[in-house]
């Protein structure tokens, strides 16, 4: 008799998760943007499908202002435990804020060298929007200007413009007013967190739309690129893993040896099973039940270090992602032929800053607050088009750093804890 094959279910041949469905659209864009490169009936025909990625971008936009507004905030009151802790909450904010500060110059510093986007513009990657020219004559007068100024008289109205550095530190400083408060200021924190997970749940949802997206926004980058678009985005990714690679094997281990004094092998191999989560989930958040029980079992940090610096560390310190949103932006710049001046770069500094604050523990939390850093210099949002395609595949990285980042984090204060 012949042996009964239960019959496959239909369809099962389509992609599951969203990881693979961009996979797919990666592959279908640098296929049909590369022929639609050498021939220009294809690229018309073709054209409408940019509409799919300006849909994306959209929405993305959308999304900008709630997540700063809520995710900013959200980050600041959750310093307001720090009492618990007295001299060590403050070390542990300065730790949080020096590694993320040194991760986003190390960006700026490779991408000035390498120029992983050099070249392309001469290629046709796109017009330089008026407001990035616009913002190239930024001095510090004017900067400072812009956030106190505005912040000061009306934050409503710059809420409305997107004035970004303006909404960044309006918010910063509502968080630590709400820290001051205490008790008084808790309802509206609860209120707060609710509107953060609720944003948080709309990004999910829309990062479902991201392969239509990839494929819009990477066939229509090739098509006006071709190859060397593709080359730019290589490099681009050496970059990124070049910093990821420098910042998590080199400087956070001399920071584990001369600050926290544990050898940087013990520390290694104690967070291996927390490296091995963040890898697989590209997600702080996930990771951090793992993150948690590696230090406390392999690196003896006390619970009472662990419980208050890692999840704390898992919303707000971000080395990973600050390194690669300077990285990104100043790439897009690059493709597009946009010179950013020193003070511009500064903003870049600030914004990656506050968007690895901003940024959840989840996977491409980072793609979301790089759009702010994008609108506060004033790059096309469009050159998202060529990050998104690879942006799973860096997450993974950046993530596998942010949790670095945090257990390096609590050795150095389980080290400071028994100095005090
Ligand atoms: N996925 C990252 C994390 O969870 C955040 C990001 O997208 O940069 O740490």
């Amino acid at each position: 008799m012949p042996e009964h094959t239960p019959p496959k279910k239909p369809f099962s041949w389509l992609p599951r998760t969203l990881t693979q469905w961009i996979g797919v659209a990666v592959v279908l864009g640098v296929v049909l943007g590369l022929a639609a490169h050498d021939n220009a009936a294809l690229a018309s025909a073709l054209a409408p499908m940019e509409l799919f990625g300006e849909l994306f971008i959209r929405c993305l936009k959308l999304l900008i202002i709630p997540v700063i507004v809520t995710s900013l905030v959200v980050g600041v009151t959750s310093i307001g435990d720090l009492g618990r802790l007295g001299r060590l909450g403050g070390k542990a904010v300065a730790y949080y804020m020096g590694t993320t500060g040194i991760a986003a110059i190390l960006g700026l510093v490779l991408v000035n060298l390498i120029e992983p986007g050099a070249g392309v513009s001469d290629a046709g990657a796109g017009e330089v929007p008026d407001k990035a020219q616009a913002g190239s004559g930024m001095t510090v007068g004017s900067m400072l200007g812009r956030i106190f100024g505005e912040t000061l008289l009306s934050p409503i109205q710059s809420l409305r413009d997107g004035d970004i550095l303006t909404v960044i530190f309006a918010c910063l400083l509502f968080g630590l007013v709400l820290i001051v408060l205490g008790e008084r200021g808790k309802p509206i924190t609860a209120v707060f967190k609710r509107a953060d997970a609720v944003v948080m749940q709309v990004v999910r949802n829309i990062m479902w739309l991201a392969p239509a997206g990839v494929l819009g926004l990477l066939e229509a980058n090739l098509a006006r690129g071709g190859l060397d678009s593709l080359f730019a985005v290589g490099r681009y990714c050496v970059t990124v893993t070049l910093g990821l690679g420098i910042h998590g094997f080199i400087i956070l281990p001399l920071i584990v040896l001369f600050i926290g004094k544990m050898s940087p092998r013990r520390w290694f191999r104690g967070i291996r099973p927390a490296i091995a989560v963040a890898l697989s989930t590209s997600s702080s958040s996930a990771t951090l039940p793992v993150t948690i029980e590696a230090c406390e079992d392999n690196l003896d940090v006390p619970t009472g270090v662990a419980s208050f610096v890692l999840p704390l560390g898992a919303t707000m310190n971000m080395d990973g992602t600050a390194l690669y949103e300077a990285i990104a932006a100043l790439f897009v710049a690059q493709v597009f032929g946009i010179e950013l001046t020193l003070i511009q770069q500064i903003v870049v500094f600030v914004t990656a800053m506050a968007a690895s604050v901003g940024a959840a523990g989840i996977p491409s939390a980072g793609l979301v607050t790089m759009a702010m850093v994008f609108e506060a210099v004033g790059l096309p949002l469009e050159g998202i088009g060529l990050i998104l395609a690879v942006d799973r595949f860096l997450d993974m990285g950046r993530t596998v750093v942010n949790v670095m980042g945090d257990t390096a984090g609590a050795v150095v204060l389980t080290q400071l804890t028994r100095e005090n």
